[in-house]
């Protein structure tokens, strides 16, 4: 392959730039051209194509975001959308693309593939949602963006003996609440993996107080069925404990990537270019078991996420 491009597409993720970094100098260096794609499918749609060299991702590898910018396109979804992005690879004469985004934006990669064009898929997404890799390019950074929420939270939760509600994204997997809540010595974390049991809930904070507790910090996932507000109001109700909410929103995808997401980024970068370049049919490339893993594109979006079972037992035990 001598001709490649590179799109970043979905929820922006800290550490997509060191991905496209990755990619950009990676091809360079293997001989090979690559086109940066702006808005993701959106841009691919209209042109919006240009040719990268090593300069142009100098001084990004630190920067939260995406430098190609990112979009959700419903164009793409439709057939006379798809089939415009289709001629744009022809016309500027793309042999594979390299996308980095979440479920739904490999899925669009995977219609890429069945119309031919091979197609390398990145993990990025903060929601760690994505059962064929261990983490995701950005789930490292949001995590400590909300580690650092909670300890400022918990200075005010003392000091007014105050429960507070912590959301946290994560659409429908619980893993920044998991980790960020294992990390952070939450007392309750809830998950939409599994079911809340409120009466618990409001024992542990009961208890806690009883043995001197002057706070309980409440991580809830975005994906949990009961909302902030119903949750409050309930635990505030049956503890009589006044109960605040914090949602911390875009924070948590934004800011300097860690290391360990850089690390990562760089790394899946580079393999997706040293496949492209031995011209691989599509694959998705992410960690396992702290080795760089690549699976069939398709059949990695069909791995089915397990519940990480020992690490909610473990915040269970520690809280
Ligand atoms: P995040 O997890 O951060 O939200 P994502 O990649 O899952 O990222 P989506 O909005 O689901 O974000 O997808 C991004 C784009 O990918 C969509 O706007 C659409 O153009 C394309 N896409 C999404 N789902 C599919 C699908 N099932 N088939 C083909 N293309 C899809």
């Amino acid at each position: 392959m001598k001709r490649i491009g590179v799109l970043t597409s979905g929820g922006d993720a800290p550490g997509m730039n060191a991905a496209i970094r990755a990619v950009v100098r990676g091809a360079i260096s293997e001989g090979m051209e690559v086109y940066g794609i702006q808005r993701g499918y959106e841009g691919l749609i209209n042109g919006e194509i240009n040719q990268m060299d090593v300069s142009s991702v100098a001084d990004i590898i630190q920067r939260g975001g995406t430098i190609l910018r990112t979009a959700r396109s419903e164009r793409f979804l439709q057939q006379e959308g798809f089939k415009r992005a289709l001629d744009m690879i022809e016309n500027f004469g793309l042999e594979g693309l390299v996308v980095i985004g979440g479920d739904g934006s490999l899925r669009g990669g995977c219609d890429l593939t069945k119309a031919g064009v091979p197609v390398m898929g990145l993990p990025g997404t903060i929601d760690n949602d994505l059962a064929y890799t261990d983490f995701t390019i950005g789930f490292d950074t949001s995590v400590n963006t909300v580690l650092s929420a909670i300890s400022n939270i918990r200075d005010t939760s003392s000091s007014h003996e105050r429960t507070t509600v912590v959301e946290v994204m994560g659409r429908n997997c619980g893993d920044i609440a998991l980790y960020a809540g294992l990390a952070g010595g939450a007392e309750t974390i809830l998950i939409p993996e599994i079911d809340v049991d409120i009466s618990s809930v409001c024992k542990k904070i009961i208890t806690g107080k009883n043995r001197g507790k002057v706070h309980s910090i409440i991580i809830r996932a975005e994906g949990v069925k009961m909302s902030s507000q119903e949750l409050a109001q309930v635990l505030e109700d049956r503890t009589g404990l006044e109960t605040k909410i914090v949602v911390l929103g875009y924070i948590q995808r934004g800011g300097s990537p860690t290391a360990r997401d850089r690390m990562l980024a760089s790394q899946v970068g580079y393999r997706a270019v040293k496949l492209l370049h031995e011209d691989s049919s599509s694959r998705a490339i992410g960690i396992s078991g702290n080795q760089i893993v690549d699976y069939d594109l398709q059949e990695a979006l069909n791995m089915k996420r397990l519940p990480e079972t020992s690490m909610i037992r473990l915040a269970e035990i520690l809280s």
